[in-house]
Parts: C-alpha cells; sequence; structure tokens
C-alpha cells in the first residue's frame, strides 16, 4: 500500500533499524521502545491486523510467530520471558495498521498491560 508507512520500511523507502529478516518477514526496533528489547515484526505484505493475518491461511501467521521467537532469542530474551503483542483495532491501542508483532523484553513486565 503507497500510504503505509511499514510498506514504506519492506521497500527501504523509510528508514528503520532492521534486526531480522526472512523472505516474508521484516523485523525492526521501534522508534520509541518501551523496554529494553522492543522490536516489531511485520509480514512483508501488507495485512491492516492480526484478524486479517488469521485469514491470510497461507502459513504467513505462523512464520510472523516464529520470526517474533526468533528475534527473542537473538535478544537474548528468550529465557527470562519476554512479550509478544499484537494490539488489534483502534480501541487495543492500533495506530499502524499493518499487522505488527510487538516483541518487548529485557524487563520486569507487568500484568495486565494498561
Ligand atoms: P501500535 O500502536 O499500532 O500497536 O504500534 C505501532 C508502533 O509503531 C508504535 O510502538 C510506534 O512507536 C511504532 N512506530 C511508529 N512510527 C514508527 C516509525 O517511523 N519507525 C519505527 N521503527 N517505529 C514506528
Amino acid at each position: 500500500m503507497s500510504d503505509c508507512l511499514f510498506c514504506k520500511i519492506v521497500a527501504k523507502e523509510f528508514n528503520a533499524e532492521i534486526v531480522y529478516e526472512t523472505g516474508r518477514t521484516l523485523a525492526f526496533r521501534d522508534i520509541k521502545p518501551q523496554a529494553p528489547t522492543h522490536v516489531l515484526v511485520i509480514p512483508k505484505d501488507h495485512h491492516a491486523d492480526a484478524a486479517t493475518l488469521a485469514r491470510a491461511d497461507d502459513g504467513l501467521a505462523d512464520e510472523v510467530l516464529k520470526a517474533a521467537h526468533a528475534v527473542a532469542v537473538q535478544e537474548g530474551v528468550a529465557e527470562g520471558g519476554y512479550r509478544i503483542v499484537f494490539n488489534t483495532g483502534a480501541d487495543a491501542g492500533q495506530t499502524v495498521f499493518h499487522v505488527h508483532a510487538h516483541v518487548l523484553g529485557g524487563r520486569d513486565l507487568t500484568w495486565p498491560p494498561g
């Protein structure tokens, strides 16, 4: 999508600190980190949110989840514990409508989230 920020990051038209990449996924650091590790993992193809990603039915959601875990391992937070968050819809706080998994770790994460 031409007006999608994360599609522009995929197309390398907009800069981001990329930390992990596969054929169909990309992971880059959040510009406003909420934890020592805060990485966004996206499918390169545009899907608005987790609901549409789940409906893709071609293994892409599985790839995004596997990439999120690989990022946690690479960042050194997998053993201590980390969180994968998909804000889905405006009421849940989603602000960028290209589905992304937040991978958060490196500090104690409280529950429930705000
Ligand atoms: P959401 O609120 O949609 O779940 O998360 C969107 C995330 O994208 C936010 O955590 C926000 O900080 C991050 N973000 C917004 N604009 C940019 C940007 O230009 N570059 C990067 N790397 N992250 C961004």
